[in-house]
């Protein structure tokens, strides 16, 4: 039995993970843990995905400009090879693009000691769980969840509304192509038009999703869970 806890992990890598919706802040956070890093004079390298060419090549851009430098990667594998011996904090922007493979190597990074700070989005513009973020989430120490503010009502907001028709998972973007709606105003199939003020007022949490005209207001639902309460 250790004699007493240690607050932050002493002599060994850990795993944290900012999610959230788009423009809710998940790369302006990152960039944030990572600078106060730096100037903590720790070591600190950061990769992102290099279909995410929206704002610079060999850096991370938050949507309020606020960047870091980063070496832009097709692979998560890539990291293993490239990440020097010297350092000690690896931030990885955008990780739900690299698939299954981000897992493992987030792990071996953290298991050799590395303090790793990733940045993705948990759910795709159907509301789907992003995998690789749920495994992430599970195995990561510290997690964070940020949220949006949404555009239709002004409720917290944790879904990325796609504003085109079209159905690729992946489709970068910035403002234009997606805004950030709350669970009363996503729409999973995404190709209606944004609802007026008034019904939005209308569609408050609160309203019984059972009424007669909830589901044809509300859009078609994903099917997931539809509890009263928010698990913050
Ligand atoms: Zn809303």
């Amino acid at each position: 039995m250790p004699a007493r806890m240690n607050v932050l992990p002493k002599n060994t890598g850990w795993i944290e993970v900012i999610c959230g919706p788009m423009f809710s802040g998940k790369t302006e956070e990152l960039i944030r843990r990572l600078k106060r890093a730096q100037i903590g004079q720790q070591r600190v390298q950061i990769f992102k995905p290099s279909i995410d060419r929206r704002y610079a090549e060999a850096q991370i851009v938050s949507h309020s400009e606020q960047k870091l430098d980063s070496i832009a990667i097709d692979r998560a594998e890539e990291i293993l090879a490239l990440v020097r011996p010297d350092t000690q904090v690896v931030g990885i922007d955008e990780v739900q693009f690299f698939g299954a493979e981000a897992v493992r190597v987030c792990e071996q990074l953290a298991n050799r000691g590395l303090r790793v700070i990733v940045a993705g989005l948990d759910q795709d513009y159907r509301g789907v769980p992003f995998d690789p973020m749920p495994h992430l989430l599970a195995v990561a120490e510290y997690i964070s969840k940020e949220l949006a503010v949404c555009v239709v009502c002004g409720n917290p907001a944790h879904r990325s509304q796609r504003l085109s028709p079209d159905d690729r998972r992946i489709l970068v973007g910035a403002r234009g192509a997606y805004e950030a709606r709350c669970r009363a105003c996503f729409r999973a199939d995404g190709d209606e038009p944004a609802q007026s003020k008034s019904e939005a007022e209308a569609a408050q949490p609160g309203l019984p999703l059972g009424e007669p005209d909830g589901g044809r207001r509300l859009g078609r639902r994903t099917g997931e869970g539809q509890g009263p309460e928010h698990s913050k």
